[in-house]
């Protein structure tokens, strides 16, 4: 059995964390290759070192002088060291790390030193060998990752490794500066080690115990989500739900291994399960809700919209030019609506909007703002009759005015578009319906 772990920055935020971390690795043998962040925030109002680090190389960058942001840095990495008594010094990696700064090496190298350093500390405090992620991540000349390069590179490297640790968040590009994923991307180099060992499971350690049913910032301690599938979480995570960067699902999708979220402060949680699919029936009808509020509608009217051959190819001709990706088309016979992010819409309206008029010469356009869109999403509702019906009426007792509807055709997700001003209200009576008056 393998398992790749992954250590989030609340989990490695300072000694104590450093600790409960060592003692769940050590608690299986299986626990073979770890993955860390940089060190998150300690407390509510602490800054993450990756946070620090930009604003750093932001100085040094501009000429400034830098060494207060710096020592600052150096100091929680030495707190880290100092409470843990290890005899290690990172005083040539500050050194070279200074003079890069100094040299402009770019901000990606900047905010990778965070997963570097607390890689080599972590490394030093387990007794496993440290292995740079610059020498097994890598991305293509275009910026994406290379799975091709990575898979052989990394697979290589790990045979004859029995444990090890390599930092998350960056690998190197073909002209060997360092580029980091976007925010969050740790996540997505466990993914990729775990794939690349053939893991029998990815355990992301984070500092809750795995996806709830819904927000708890609306809701007063939802359920938590035991199980769900990678089709399931993706329409739960594409709306906002957080906890996993999104494109961590691709590596161990691909390889069929399970990814279990673990809470480092509880460890003894079951956490979520997120498997490709699986027998186990749900809790309830539903899986997950999750939302997000800032969508604009453009609305379309033109008589005979229907007949016109290449119409919709013709509108959204307009968004692509405009780099903009649109979330749902729901159309009627002469009409049909865009929904757009507001606020990428908010830069280009006027553009699109002539666009649109010089492309299809329509007989009205309207814009709507301030719509909150809901996924309503569970592999449960596939062949439960009477969910929407269910859904509508919650919503219709709560006074709630639906704008928009739209259901995938595979029945795993109902989407619900509500003004903002509904948003926290729809999704209670929602949850309360599937929910709290199931328990
Ligand atoms: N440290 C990076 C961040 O704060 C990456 C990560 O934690 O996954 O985004």
């Amino acid at each position: 059995m393998v398992k790749v772990v992954k250590f989030g920055g609340s989990s490695l935020a300072n000694a104590e964390q450093f600790k409960k971390v060592a003692s769940i690795i050590k608690a299986e043998e299986s626990r073979r290759y770890v993955v860390p962040s940089a060190p998150g925030k300690r407390f509510p109002d602490d800054t993450k070192v990756t946070d620090m680090l930009y604003k750093c190389y932001d100085l040094a960058a501009k000429g400034k002088d830098f060494t207060d942001s710096f020592d600052a840095i150096k100091q929680r990495y030495y707190e880290i060291i100092n409470e843990l008594s290890l005899s290690l010094s990172l005083e040539k990696e500050f050194e070279i790390i200074k003079a890069c700064f100094i040299g402009k090496a770019g901000r990606d190298y900047a905010a990778s030193r965070g997963e570097y350093l607390n890689g080599i500390i972590l490394a030093n405090f387990l007794g496993y060998e440290f292995i740079d992620a610059a020498d097994v991540i890598f991305f293509t000349e275009s910026g994406s990752f290379d799975p091709v390069k990575t898979g052989e590179i990394l697979k290589a490297r790990l045979e004859n490794v029995e444990r090890a640790v390599i930092p998350g968040f960056y690998g190197s590009m073909p002209n060997d500066t360092i580029k980091t994923f976007s925010r969050g991307g740790s996540d997505i180099t466990g993914s990729i080690v775990a794939s690349a060992v053939n893991a029998d499971l990815y355990e992301n350690w984070t500092d809750v115990s795995g996806f709830l049913i819904a927000d708890p910032r609306i809701i007063d301690n939802p359920e938590p989500i035991t199980v769900i599938t990678y089709k399931e979480l993706r329409e739960l995570s594409y709306m906002g739900a957080g906890v996993l960067h999104e494109d961590a699902i691709f590596p161990v999708r691909k390889a069929g291994i399970p990814i279990n979220i673990k809470n480092t402060n509880a460890p003894d949680d079951p956490g979520t399960m997120i498997v490709e699919s699986t027998s186990q029936k749900p809790r309830f009808t539903i899986t997950g809700i999750a939302g997000k509020t800032g969508f604009s509608v453009i609305n379309i009217e033109k008589d005979m919209m229907n007949s016109e051959i290449g119409f919709g190819r013709k509108v959204l001709e307009v968004l692509e030019k405009n780099g903009i990706c649109f979330e749902h088309m729901p159309s009627g016979i002469d009409t049909m609506s865009i929904i757009v992010h507001q606020a990428e819409f908010e830069k280009k309206e006027q553009e699109i909007l002539a666009g649109i008029h010089r492309n299809v010469n329509p007989d009205v356009i309207d814009i709507e703002t301030d719509l909150a869109l809901i996924a309503v999403v569970g592999r449960g509702m596939k062949s439960t009759r009477g969910t929407a019906g269910r859904i509508f009426s919650a919503l219709a007792h709560a006074h709630i005015n639906v704008k928009m509807i739209d259901q995938g055709s595979s029945e795993l997700n109902i989407i619900i578009g509500v003004d903002e001003s509904d948003f926290a209200a729809a999704t209670k009576c929602i949850y309360d319906i599937f929910v709290t008056f199931q328990l």
